[in-house]
């Protein structure tokens, strides 16, 4: 299959071309001529599909062949996206699709001045790429009329409900033209998702590209138990031991990201973080120095790395399980991509077994748990159930003789971690300090 057999006309072809894209993605495949024939769409499609030219390409098409001249502080498309990078990377496909085009966009977002944003407004935008938040603004402030917006893009939908702009959505809705094609792309589709579509999607076209909610294949994922006040060190040392390359970091807070860039620069390792207090420009600055290869380690919260768009990275690396099980997804989806083997790592201690069990609940798989040597923990991570439960501890049968493991029904395996990885099962409790080595069983 071609680009130019879905229908798509020369200028776009010649941007696809300049680009390197040789064939269409299952995404662009299905969505493209969906789109250019002017239905509304409902997608369940992961970062890493293609599915930002799957909705930018048909929808550049569809504004370039109309008769429409856009009007002052008027836009003709709006693409809503949850955060600055994300409304930055799509801006960028747009404009690198619509070269050959008459076709203006531009992004609006948070956290920089309105003002400059307000001029070139002023002029009309084509499409306007922004944040929901910043758009309000920018609508209570008149400097955006919605009267010419024809089409309406949902991206990362569900990640916009996550950050609480469900409120902002609606407002959005009931303020624009009721005649419209309206897009809709999520990386999964939850209950919230179907009910934010129902009754402002026209007999959408339903689009899967993958099995619903699960994580794309390519990516080799396993979780490693560990004390939380040992993530560092393990993180430290699997970097040098695996001699990893570049590695995308999660964790879970501001602070915690800076901790760890800290504790890499202490050890000479080239490492930035890219964080909601951090300015924007800085986190843009961030994320280039790591595209050119300048920063080994990128360390990111999820609101801030929602977006990025990095290619060929070989590992993400959890150093804290998402709070929001669907963030596992985007986290992962950032290896892997474009047909790419990946790894994706997370680091897991006890108090996050929760999050793990909603983690395997969401993908429908258990995470496979692969202790490494000298970090086995001491406060063990419950084993989930394969549906996504935690297996309760049994009450422990007194046992005389106090620390021996004998007492212990035999198949007891509610918290004992790896499954028959020699030598690093034993049992629950004793605590042990140190880096070291786990003992052979009956020593
Ligand atoms: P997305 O899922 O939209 O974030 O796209 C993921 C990456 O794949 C981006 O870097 C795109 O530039 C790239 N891409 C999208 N479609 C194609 C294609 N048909 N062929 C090659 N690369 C593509």
């Amino acid at each position: 299959m071609t680009f130019a057999s879905l229908g798509l006309a020369a200028p776009l072809l010649q941007a696809l071309d300049g680009l390197g894209y040789k064939t269409p993605t299952p995404i662009q495949a299905k969505a493209i001529p969906a789109v250019l024939a002017g239905r509304d769409v409902m997608a369940a499609a992961q970062t890493g599909t293609g599915k930002t030219a799957g909705f930018a390409l048909p929808l550049l098409q569809r504004l370039a062949e109309s008769e429409d001249k856009v009007g002052s502080n008027c836009i003709r498309a709006l693409v809503l996206v949850p955060t600055r990078e994300l409304a930055e990377q799509v801006q960028s496909s747009f404009r690198q699709y619509a070269e050959h085009l008459p076709v203006s966009t531009y992004a609006a977002y948070g956290g920089v001045s309105i003002n400059p944003q307000m001029m070139r407004l002023r002029r009309g935008v084509d499409v306007l790429v922004a944040t929901p938040g910043r758009l309000l603004d920018l609508f209570s402030q008149n400097a955006i009329k919605f009267k010419q917006v024809q089409t309406l893009i949902l991206d990362e939908a569900d990640r916009m409900l996550d950050l609480g702009f469900a409120r902002e959505l609606d407002t959005v809705f009931a303020a624009l033209p009721k005649q419209r094609q309206t897009l809709l792309f999520s990386a999964t589709f939850s209950d919230e998702i179907r009910s934010l579509a129902k009754g402002r999607l026209r007999d959408p076209l339903s689009i899967e590209v993958s099995p619903r909610n699960s994580t794309v294949k390519s990516v080799k994922q396993w979780a490693v138990p560990v004390d939380k006040k040992r993530k560092t060190e393990l993180f430290l040392f699997m970097l040098k031991d695996r001699r990893w390359g570049q590695v995308l970091v999660f964790v879970k807070t501001k602070r915690g990201a800076d901790e760890l860039v800290d504790a890499l620069l202490a050890k000479k390792i080239k490492a930035d973080a890219i964080h909601g207090d951090k300015p924007q420009a800085s986190r843009l600055r961030a994320l280039e120095s790591f595209k050119a290869g300048e920063v080994q380690i990128l360390v990111a919260t999820d609101v801030a790395a929602r977006g990025l768009d990095i290619d060929d990275l070989p590992q993400v690396v959890n150093f804290d399980l998402p709070i929001v099980a669907e963030d596992y997804i985007h986290r992962i989806g950032r290896t892997g991509r474009a047909g790419a083997t990946g790894e994706a790592i997370s680091l897991v201690c006890a108090d996050e077994a929760p999050l793990l069990a909603a983690i395997e609940t969401l993908t429908k798989q258990t995470l496979e748990r692969e202790e490494e040597p000298g970090f086995e923990p001491d406060h063990r991570v419950p084993m989930t159930n394969g549906a996504g439960q935690l297996v309760k501890k049994p009450k422990k049968p007194k046992v005389k003789t106090g620390r021996s493991s004998k007492g212990v029904p035999s198949n007891w395996v509610g918290f004992d971690d790896a499954p028959a990885r020699s030598g690093g099962r034993r049992p629950a409790g004793k605590a042990t300090s140190g880096a070291r080595k786990s003992p052979p069983r009956g020593r």
